[in-house]
């Protein structure tokens, strides 16, 4: 998609501009999806025009003039960043993202910032202080989250791609439910330098596309060492070597196939069976393997996360950051500061800060460490038999919207499948497979650095859905 629309701009046959005022009248005729939180259409024409010059004079990468959007995790310098929370409603950053600088130097067109679960906590799209992104194609259904809104907008054509974050899950699991696919990248492979800080050893910058070669094409702008990013790493490759291991195909590849898959749904295992069969026909090697328990990750992941989450929100305390309250004494002003924290914020400070004290910390935390430890080191293993990993992304299609509000569907249960990637700082990659019913997800996962062959996988995948 992102190629066809670089030729045409290219041969003059549409302007930066037209596409940019296609997509900001897409995000109004939609609003009723809730997907973004600020519509930046000011910028957006700016841009736009700044684009259809460096285009008229030969310049400009593919993804000059091309439309897109962001997470509101991410700040960007002038722009009301809110990481969907009261708390931050009227926070205006003095600086930008670096992913979103490496994609605005490469001429992108920022159309506003998407609506998300309240900083980033959430795997259904229903906890943003803004209000609940509805399903683009099923509005009674969840979208997933926490890069609901992202994947929202990709999926309903208001923007062609979108920025996301995923700790554990938050860009794979809302691509899934969408039908688009999400890129999980390697921990560290873009910088998150200006992404609001959720739990700091898993937050990780991820990407919703409506096609593989599109996740290949923007990881390849983002993706740049950052010294104002500690854990961000150097490139060993680039979009070239993307594109020919997509272009290679599967065969010979040896594809893991998991033999203790946990409760899935019927129409999930079905598709997972179909999707196995067709890299299989392709000239895969099945390999039967084992990955450490859907459990053991989600309750690592979730004391982990919950853990740092308590330390880095630690300074939304209305003094130097976030909602500023009154109050007869400093205890009293801060706890009414802290009020404006949403209800599963809340949650998990409580349950991080207990998970770090001095009571809970060596039964918790440490204990939480070690398990992540054992989970990467089995993950690893698993590599020395296989390439690629085939798992899917969730384990059942999206759930109505009224089964969470009734607490009848965990989150537990929706991200479960995509936290050994998260906790193994492996990348993982979200891809839509043919199904009658609701969008399905069958995810990839591969050792650090091996994105090149997830978008090989994933993209022999995709093109059974033609
Ligand atoms: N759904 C998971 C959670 O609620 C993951 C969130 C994320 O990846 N940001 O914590």
């Amino acid at each position: 998609m992102i190629e066809s629309l670089a030729a045409r701009l290219r041969a003059g046959e549409i302007r930066a501009r037209d596409l940019a005022e296609q997509s900001l009248a897409r995000i109004a005729e939609r609003a009723e999806t809730n997907a973004f939180l600020t519509v930046t259409a000011d910028l957006a024409l700016a841009a736009a025009e700044e684009a259809d010059r460096r285009l008229a004079a030969g310049e400009g990468s593919l993804l000059c003039g091309i439309p897109a959007a962001i997470k509101d995790s991410f700040v960007i310098r002038g722009v009301r960043t809110t990481a969907a929370s009261r708390m931050l409603s009227d926070f205006v950053p003095p600086y930008s993202a670096a992913v979103w600088e490496n994609l605005a130097g490469a001429g992108t067109v920022l159309l506003g910032k998407t609506n998300m679960d309240e900083f980033a906590m959430g795997a259904a799209g229903v906890d943003s202080a803004f209000g609940a992104v509805r399903h683009p194609l099923y509005p009674d259904r969840i979208v997933g989250g926490s890069s609901s809104g992202s994947a929202a907008a990709v999926a309903d054509g208001q923007a062609v791609f979108a920025i996301g974050s995923d700790t554990g899950g938050s860009v794979r699991v809302p691509a899934s439910f969408c039908g688009v696919v999400g890129l999980k990248p390697t921990f560290g492979r873009i910088s998150r330098r200006g992404l609001i800080a959720f739990a700091s050893s898993l937050d990780t910058v991820g990407i919703v596309t409506k096609t593989v070669r599109d996740a290949a094409i923007v990881l390849d702008a983002c993706a740049a060492p950052d010294s104002g990013d500690m854990t961000s790493l150097a490139r060993t490759d680039s979009l070239e070597d993307f594109l020919r291991a997509i272009d290679g195909g599967v065969r010979g590849m040896r594809v893991g196939v998991v033999n203790n898959p946990p409760n899935l749904s019927p129409d999930v295992r079905a598709a997972y069976r179909r999707s196995a069969d067709s890299l299989a026909e392709k000239g895969a090697h099945l390999i039967d393997i084992t990955i450490p328990s859907a459990d053991d990750c989600y309750t690592a992941y979730y004391l982990i996360a919950a853990s740092e989450a308590s330390s880095n929100l630690a300074r939304y305390d209305g003094i130097r950051y976030g909602y500023a309250a009154d109050g007869a004494s400093f205890a009293e002003e801060m706890s009414r500061a802290r009020s404006a924290f949403g209800h599963e914020v809340k949650r998990r400070l409580l349950a991080g800060a207990y998970a770090l004290s001095v009571d809970g910390r060596a039964e918790y935390y440490e204990r939480a460490c070690t398990l992540r430890a054992e989970i990467t080191e089995q993950m690893a293993a698993q590599f020395a038999l296989c390439d690629v990993i085939l798992i899917p992304t969730v384990s059942d299609t999206a759930c109505r919207t009224d089964e969470i509000a009734a607490d009848a569907v965990p989150y537990r249960a929706i991200d479960s499948l995509c936290t050994a990637a998260s906790l193994s700082g492996m990348p993982a990659i979200s891809v839509p497979v043919p199904t009658d019913g609701l969008p399905i997800g069958m995810q990839l996962i591969a050792p650090r650095m091996g994105e090149a062959i997830l978008f090989a996988a994933a993209s022999a995948l995709e093109a059974e859905n033609e």
